[in-house]
This record gives structure tokens, C-alpha cells and sequence, in this order.
């Protein structure tokens, strides 16, 4: 069972599912890559691809072979000895390992039209996604703690023109104010609103105005661990799981990939944590040799989902 239908719980769906294990994914359906206007970092895309098509592609993929992918939110995990009773918006049932690959989610800035925004890459929250198509534009960093300023320091790899703005409200710590200038970043403080201006974003400060070509807030991010914390998995001072080196977490049985476990939100991360969960979780369970008798065809996701259900 997989709560999470993003890049990391289709990736270990697809993996486990031709390791011929039965394999349903329970999404609730905001993953992270929904976002993403056009990424040019994940490999294999020279010309890019938007996280809706790589999305389209997994699921189309991993229902190739037979997986279940249900539209329907995880509410609580029990220990069931052996495996787990997975209570969700539509049911219940029983699983014996259990991946989580539920994210995060970014906290966003208050801004009109914010969605149309990040569309038009605007409003951006990855640096490490995509800073490279901000090079040498001017880069507004929106945020007021030690993130945002690292966040900023980030920036001058691309750019000149980088601008830390600092909400209303909130105490400069000397230390970050003193680096970031000395790294030849603007400071403006007191930024009560964010507006967009055509192809633009404003940011106003009382009574001044400043235009970037693009933002990144740095606001903070809510890690989507509790259907797993609430179990008693360890998690980190920031909120993700806490794993070892086979993605399993402190319980039992219970796994974890993606974002919700890391804090280099990449693709290529989630999809490699998966990888490596669905293999141990495979070498984990017993072994289920094919019989003579078997063919070779591949279950519909219905039939595997009703199997699941039912057992
Ligand atoms: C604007 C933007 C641009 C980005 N650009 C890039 C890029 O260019 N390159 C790159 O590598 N990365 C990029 N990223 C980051 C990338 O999207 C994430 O790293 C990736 O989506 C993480 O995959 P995941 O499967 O861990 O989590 P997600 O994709 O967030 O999927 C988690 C899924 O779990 C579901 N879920 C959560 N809780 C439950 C529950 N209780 N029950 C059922 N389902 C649940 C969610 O609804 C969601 O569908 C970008 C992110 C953003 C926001």
C-alpha cells in the first residue's frame, strides 16, 4: 500500500508492481509536480517536461501493470501484527508493508492570482529546479528567517540583481542582515504586499514600490508526516521522517520516499528513494515464485484493487 500518488509513490508502484507484489496507491491528488510549469533538470528531458505530463506518464505507466491507484485521502495507519489497517476516505483495509510518499507543502505568499503565477514562473519555490532560467534576472527572495536568507545567498549564483524582501512584522537577526549584504544582496524590509504587474511582480514596502522578474518565497514548507508521526515514526527537528538507508522508518513494515523524507525536494530524489523502498520491500516479503501454470498477463487495476480490498 502507497499513500502518495506523486513522483515517489508512482515510481515504487511501478517497481513493486513488476516485481509482480500486488500494489495500490491512495492519492489525494496535490502532488508537488502538479506545479511545475516546465522542468528542466529532471534527466532524460533535454527539452523539458511539465510536471502534469511526467505525471500523465507515471500514472499511465505504472496502471501498464496492473496498479490500483485510488482518489481518496489516508486518514490513519494501525498496526495490524503482521502489516498495517489503513483507514481512508473510503474504507478500510490491510496492507502488509505500507510506503509513505505524502510531501509537503509549501506555505504560500499572500498574492492574488498566485496559481497563474507559479504557472507563468513567476513565483517560484525550487531554486535548485529552476534558478538556472532565472540567470542574470532580477530575483526577489521573500521571507524572514535564516532560510530565507541562505535562500537568497543561493541566488547570487545566477545573479547580480538579488533582493531580500522581509515581511512586516519580523526582527532582522543581525548575523543573516550582515552576511547577505556582504554578499551584494539588496535588502528591503517591511514588505507588506506582493502584487503582480504583467509579465512582473511588485513588491511594496509603505510607500515604495520595487519590480522583480521573479520571486522565490521562503515561507516555510508543512511536512506531510503525521498518518505516519502519529504512529510513532521518528521524525526530524523539521517534520520529515526519519529513514535508513533502505527507506525504512523506526516502525515496522512502514517505508518512506520523497519529499516527506528529504530536504532536496527533487524528482530524481523522490523517484530514487522509491527504487530503493520497493526493492527492500520485495526482498522483504515472502518469495513468490511463479507457478507453470501462470501466464503471463497483466491484472486490470480493478481486479488488483478488488484482490486488496477483499483480503
Ligand atoms: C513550482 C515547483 C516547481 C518544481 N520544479 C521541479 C523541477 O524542475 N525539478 C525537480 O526535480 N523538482 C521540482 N519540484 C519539486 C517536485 O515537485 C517534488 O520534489 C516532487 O513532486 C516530490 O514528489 P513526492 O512524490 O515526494 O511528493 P508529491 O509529488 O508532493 O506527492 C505527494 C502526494 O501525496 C498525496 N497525499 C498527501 N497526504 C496524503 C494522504 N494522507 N492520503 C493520500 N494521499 C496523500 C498528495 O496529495 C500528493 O499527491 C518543483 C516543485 C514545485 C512546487
Amino acid at each position: 500500500m502507497i499513500i502518495g500518488g506523486g513522483p515517489a509513490g508512482l515510481t515504487a508502484a511501478v517497481y513493486l508492481a513488476r516485481y509482480h507484489r500486488r500494489v495500490a496507491v491512495f492519492d489525494a491528488g496535490h502532488s508537488r509536480a502538479r506545479y511545475i510549469p516546465e522542468s528542466h533538470n529532471y534527466p532524460g528531458f533535454p527539452d523539458g517536461v511539465s510536471g502534469e505530463t511526467l505525471l500523465a506518464n507515471l500514472v499511465a505507466q505504472a496502471t501498464r501493470y496492473g496498479v490500483a491507484i485510488v482518489g481518496s485521502t489516508v486518514r490513519s495507519l494501525r498496526q495490524a501484527h503482521p502489516g498495517f489497517r489503513v483507514l481512508h476516505d473510503q474504507g478500510e483495509l490491510r496492507a502488509r508493508f505500507v510506503l509513505v510518499a505524502t510531501g509537503i507543502v509549501d506555505t504560500p505568499p499572500v498574492m492574488d492570482g498566485l496559481d497563474a503565477a507559479i504557472a507563468d514562473g513567476l513565483v517560484r519555490y525550487c531554486p535548485v529546479c529552476d534558478a538556472y532560467e532565472a540567470t542574470d534576472k532580477r530575483i526577489a527572495v521573500y521571507g524572514s528567517g535564516r532560510d530565507a536568507a541562505a535562500k537568497a545567498k543561493f541566488m547570487r549564483t545566477y545573479s547580480a540583481k538579488v533582493t531580500w524582501l522581509r515581511p512586516s512584522g519580523h526582527d532582522p537577526c543581525a548575523e543573516d542582515l550582515h552576511t547577505v549584504a556582504e554578499a551584494g544582496i539588496a535588502i528591503v524590509n517591511s514588505v507588506d504586499k506582493l502584487q503582480r504587474e504583467g509579465p512582473r511582480i511588485r513588491a511594496l514596502s509603505g510607500a515604495n514600490a520595487y519590480l522583480f522578474d521573479l520571486i522565490y518565497p521562503a515561507l516555510g514548507c508543512d511536512v506531510r508526516s503525521r498518518v505516519a508521526s502519529d504512529l510513532g515514526a521518528a521524525v526530524t527537528n523539521d517534520g520529515c521522517l526519519k529513514v535508513d538507508e533502505h527507506q525504512r522508518t523506526s516502525i515496522e513494515g512502514l517505508y518512506a520516499a520523497g519529499d516527506v523524507v528529504s530536504d532536496l525536494h527533487q524528482i530524481s530524489v523522490a523517484t530514487g528513494h522509491a527504487a530503493i523502498a520497493a526493492t527492500h520491500i520485495h526482498k522483504s516479503l515472502p518469495p513468490s515464485p511463479r507457478d507453470s501454470s501462470e501466464g503471463a498477463t497483466v491484472p486490470s487495476a480493478h481486479s488488483t484493487y478488488d484482490q486488496l480490498h477483499n483480503a
